[in-house]
């Protein structure tokens, strides 16, 4: 980490840790919350949380694991690049995730309706609840005590309700500043992961094809380049160099258009990131071909009939689990139900959360299958 930039965040201008502790020796600050996050049980879950596919629908399609893995790969490739700090890139989006439901979307769009009464349900929020309050692994602290630019970097949004609940890490969103270059890139590094690893996992699934995606301006222009350079390849091969070529071009393209303003915008220290517009970014004609794309998925497939089921029994595994919880607050496990009496529903939001889509599943049929064991 000696070839940081002025302007990235740094164990010099950190805002540090809520509470203080003893530096550590032999790895960094923002190394040492990479670790923290990669012990939590929240990470553990991400294995068997859905990306889009449900995790019983094929060993090959992503889940929230595998996703912020690749997350990962794409913002420390890149914050190398602009000499970011990397440990902090991939603290942000290993944890990116932490606070997503079971089901994926379908599961915290239902859940959020379930908490409309109590406050609301965001996945955000909750990712930054995990790592400040509901892991608990320390003597000294509830949660991870993560460093302020990893928590900032967690929460994305932010609505101005909330920040002012948040204190110090919610009050950009009420100054209207920008988080660091580092939660900026790690934004985009996420957008990268899914625009193309939803190709891959949409052509494996067959609910898109190549037909289709002849269509999409990114999709045919590198696979046309593929096949011109060897004529021979086809099947899974073909696609993941198309899918390579794709992400290569909007990294270099990141790259280089976001030096291009940091340099314009006169950047010089980690103050005039937060006063500056968005830094991290794609350039005019990169950005347009990712819109097309992202429009291309979210009406094949993420709308697509089949992943609409599976959307809809989510949400129906979701809302009958907190109606029953919220109904008689016993059928809670012990621990939760000590836990409503002290913040009421947000309790069994934490609970229902925290499952993976087996154990939401599981729950699901000890609640309501006749003859099933509890
Ligand atoms: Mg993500």
């Amino acid at each position: 980490m000696d070839n940081l930039a002025t302007y990235a965040v740094s164990e010099h201008n950190t805002r540090g840790r809520i509470i203080n502790e003893t530096p550590p020796s032999g790895r960094s600050e923002f190394q040492r919350d990479r670790d923290r996050i990669i012990h939590s049980k929240a990470f553990r879950r991400l294995e068997y949380k859905t990306q889009v596919f449900v995790n019983h629908e094929g060993d090959l399609f992503r889940t929230r694991l595998t996703h912020s893995l690749e997350v990962a790969q794409i913002g420390r490739s890149i914050a190398r690049n602009l000499r970011l700090n990397e440990d902090l890139v991939e603290a942000i989006t290993l944890a990116h995730d932490l606070g997503h439901t079971p089901f994926g979307h379908a599961g915290q769009d239902a859940l959020n309706q379930c908490m409309k009464a109590y406050g609301g349900f965001e996945h955000n929020l909750q990712s930054l609840r995990v790592v400040d309050i509901l892991e608990e692994r320390y003597a000294e602290f509830d949660g991870l005590n993560l460093c302020f630019e990893t928590r900032a970097g967690i929460l994305k949004h932010a609505s101005r309700k909330n920040a002012r609940n948040l204190g110090e890490v919610g009050e950009r969103f009420i100054l209207n500043q920008r988080p660091a270059l580092e939660a900026q890139l790690a934004n985009l590094a996420d957008e990268i992961a899914y625009n193309n690893h939803d190709v891959d996992d949409g052509l494996r699934s067959g609910l898109i094809d190549l037909e289709q995606l002849q269509n999409v301006g990114v999709f045919s222009r590198h696979w046309s380049v593929v096949k011109r350079k060897y004529p021979a390849l086809a099947g899974r091969r073909l696609i993941h160099e198309t899918i390579r070529a794709m992400i290569n071009i909007v990294v270099t393209d990141l790259t280089v258009q976001s030096t291009q303003n940091i340099k314009e915008a006169r950047i010089g220290n980690l103050a005039d990131v937060y006063d500056a517009p968005p830094l991290i970014g794609f350039s005019p004609a990169i950005r347009k071909e990712q819109q097309e794309l992202k429009k291309f998925l979210h009406e094949h497939l993420y709308l697509h009939f089949r992943v609409m089921r599976m959307s809809s029994k989510a949400s129906h595994i979701i809302q009958r689990l907190f109606d029953a919880f919220s109904a008689n607050v016993r059928l809670l496990p012990v621990k939760h139900q000590q836990k409503f009496r002290q913040i009421g529903h947000q309790a069994i939001a934490d609970y229902i959360a925290g499952m993976t889509d087996r154990y939401a599943i599981k729950e699901y049929q000890r609640l309501f299958a006749v003859g099933q064991a509890d």
